[in-house]
């Protein structure tokens, strides 16, 4: 992208050179190429040459009388007056009556000169010039021409030859996506059964994780029509656009269907409507068009959205909900497997000498995305071809990892050895407490790849389906579970740190809840000490006690979180060993099953 554009002069002053031709054309030209030199006379002088007989030609018309002298050098003209005895003069001076005295251009031919020609430059300027514009702009498809006009790019087949082994690693997202493209195949496979597809698939990660790659492999792999369009694309000028390229869209994809439509940054129109008033107008429009189109048809069309987003909070609930984009597909940061299989992906395109040790590597670059891995192997071929190698070799990747994390570092959290370790001590105590409450897997997953979110952990919890009711029990040892992370901290590395901010916060909001709202407290009995206003937007609470029972309620909150949380380092404590153990494969391997967490501990 960094080619050398010539300096463009600004639109104005080719706007500015036709108006001179155009103003020039006619003040000098025109005048003359219409009248050859005619001399304007008053009707006396026109009277006198008739007596004098010094006529040669005359043609009368309506509106002036032109005439020549008798030698017929000049042209004269004068308005014409109420004479009736003019013509009898005329004839006894012996002035002919002429056709056209003066090759006049003929009124065709002057009106095409006056008015066509000078159209016809403006026409053909104009048009060069909104073709320029619309280069500058971006595609001839782009601006006013096509407005309210989707243009998505249509794949079809694999445009790219892009397939899902082009992606590597985000095994759980390639399984989802590999659904879809199965479903649209044998879409009588699934209906057999009744089963029907989501609507929408919504893929959520960090920037450079491969969202887009991984819907382009989807193009590549299904073998129907693929619509592509950004988010931002919808945006328009004028309201209302963007909501009739949505319609345009949805009617083109219905038409071709089975197909798939790809919405890449889609929280560029799908962000919360706020109920501002004067919000973005146009934006809530296109908003709304797209939840209508996709509440209008049915889940058995065959026609499959697909959206992608870094920024999945942004987005307007309505819009995550069932029925529209109801399966969101995490597209995270790779782990260290993951890492390693990035890097070898893209060895494939660069020479590569042989005996590169790419795990050492995928080690090293804790915490980079798949842009970043890819980065790295270009930058690493790049420095060998500086330094007049034919091969890429082990230090050139090392050295490129620096170059590429450096400039990344303070974007990304990259984790130092010391953080890492204390991360999946953290994590490992609150699977462990967890484990040891209920003596079941408690986690599904647990990473330390660091998330969007903030968060440098992630422990995927074990669905439990539907919970509506919770006994006593189970928030208490729901909070001791939140404790355990801070509690591992404490007893394997001796002091505590920041990462427990969040934990500290629901274990407190479940504590406080159980009080007030539960009647799960010893003293206040089933009394509502709080009311919950506006549900669904956040379940703010407000107190509804006096100023005494309100700190009795703080008392007691802290002495529940602090009973579980002494719980939770009792079982930590008799469980030092596992505890170790656990933490150290985390560390080494970056992510845990609940299966392999298990094992371990029932070894
Ligand atoms: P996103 O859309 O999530 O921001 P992209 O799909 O645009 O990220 O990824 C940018 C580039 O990074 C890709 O073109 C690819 O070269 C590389 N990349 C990212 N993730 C992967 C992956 N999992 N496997 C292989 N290459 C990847
Ligand atoms: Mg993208
Ligand atoms: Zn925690």
């Amino acid at each position: 992208m960094n080619e050398v554009k010539k300096p463009k002069k600004p639109l104005i002053y080719y706007y500015g050179i036709v108006l001179l031709i155009l103003m020039l054309f006619n003040l000098l030209l025109m005048p003359k190429m219409l009248e050859r030199q005619i001399k304007e006379v008053d009707y006396g002088t026109f009277m006198t040459m008739t007596e004098e007989k010094n006529i040669g030609r005359v043609q009368i018309e309506a509106n002036q009388i032109l005439f020549t002298d008798k030698k017929g050098t000049t042209v004269y003209k004068t308005g014409p007056m109420s004479d009736p005895g003019l013509v009898e003069r005329l004839k006894a001076s012996g002035a002919v009556f002429s056709s056209p005295i003066i090759q006049e251009a003929s009124p065709l031919i002057s009106f095409l000169i006056s008015w066509i020609l000078p159209m016809v430059i403006f026409i053909v300027l104009g048009q060069f010039l909104t073709k320029k514009m619309m280069n500058k702009v971006g595609g001839p498809n782009s601006m006013m021409f096509n407005m309210g006009k989707s243009n998505a790019k249509v794949y079809v087949k694999s445009s790219d030859g892009i397939k899902f082994s082009d992606v590597a690693g985000e095994d759980e997202a390639k399984e989802n996506l590999a659904e879809i493209v199965d479903y649209l195949h044998n879409p009588k496979k699934y209906s057999e059964i009744g089963a029907s597809m989501p609507k929408g698939i919504l893929l959520v990660g960090p920037p450079g994780t491969g969202k887009t790659l991984l819907a382009k492999a989807v193009a590549g792999e299904a073998n129907v029509p693929f619509f592509s369009m950004s988010g931002s694309e919808f945006v328009e000028l004028f309201v209302g656009m963007g909501a009739s390229k949505v319609r345009d869209l949805f009617k083109q994809a219905k038409e071709k269907a089975p197909c798939i439509v790809f919405i890449d940054e889609i929280d560029a129109i799908g962000g919360k409507r706020d109920g501002r008033i004067g919000g973005n107008d146009e934006r809530e429009q296109t908003l709304n068009q797209l939840l209508t189109e996709m509440d209008g048809f049915e889940g058995n069309t065959g026609v499959i959205i697909l959206a992608a987003t870094n920024r999945p909070e942004t987005l307007d609930p309505a819009l995550t909900r069932p029925g529209r984009f109801d399966r969101r597909v995490p597209v995270e940061l790779p782990d260290l497997k993951g890492r390693e299989e990035i890097l070898k992906v893209h060895a494939k395109k660069i020479k590569i000498a042989p005996g590169v040790d790419f795990s050492q590597i995928a080690r090293m670059a804790a915490g980079a995305s798949g842009a970043e891995l890819a980065n790295i192997i270009n930058e690493a071929a790049l420095r060998a071809v500086r330094a007049g190698r034919k091969e890429a070799s082990q230090e050139d990747l090392e050295e490129s990892i620096e170059v590429v994390i450096a400039g990344y570092q303070k974007k990304n959290a990259i984790l130092t050895d010391k953080e890492k370790m204390i991360v999946s001590y953290h994590e490992i105590g609150h699977a462990l407490v967890a484990a040891k409450q209920t003596n079941s897997a408690p986690v599904q997953k647990i990473t330390i790849v660091p998330r969007t979110s903030g968060a440098l952990g992630y422990t995927m919890q074990v669905d439990e389906g539907n919970r509506y009711l919770m006994s006593k029990e189970e928030i208490e040892n729901k909070i001791a579970t939140y404790t355990g992370g801070r509690a591992a901290e404490e007893i394997a590395v001796g002091s505590v740190s920041t990462g427990a901010s969040n934990d500290i916060e629901q274990a407190t909001k479940l504590a406080r809840a159980m009080i007030t709202q539960y009647g799960m407290s010893d003293n206040f009995d089933m009394v509502a000490l709080e009311t919950v206003t506006n549900q669904y937007l956040g379940g703010d609470s407000s107190l509804a006690c006096s100023a005494e029972t309100a700190s009795e309620i703080d008392r007691q909150v802290v002495a529940l979180v602090k009973r579980q949380h002494e719980k939770a380092k009792n079982i930590i404590a008799e469980n030092k060993a596992k505890l170790d153990e656990l933490a150290k494969y985390l560390y080494d391997n970056e992510t845990i099953t609940g299966e392999e967490f298990m094992n371990i501990l029932n070894q």
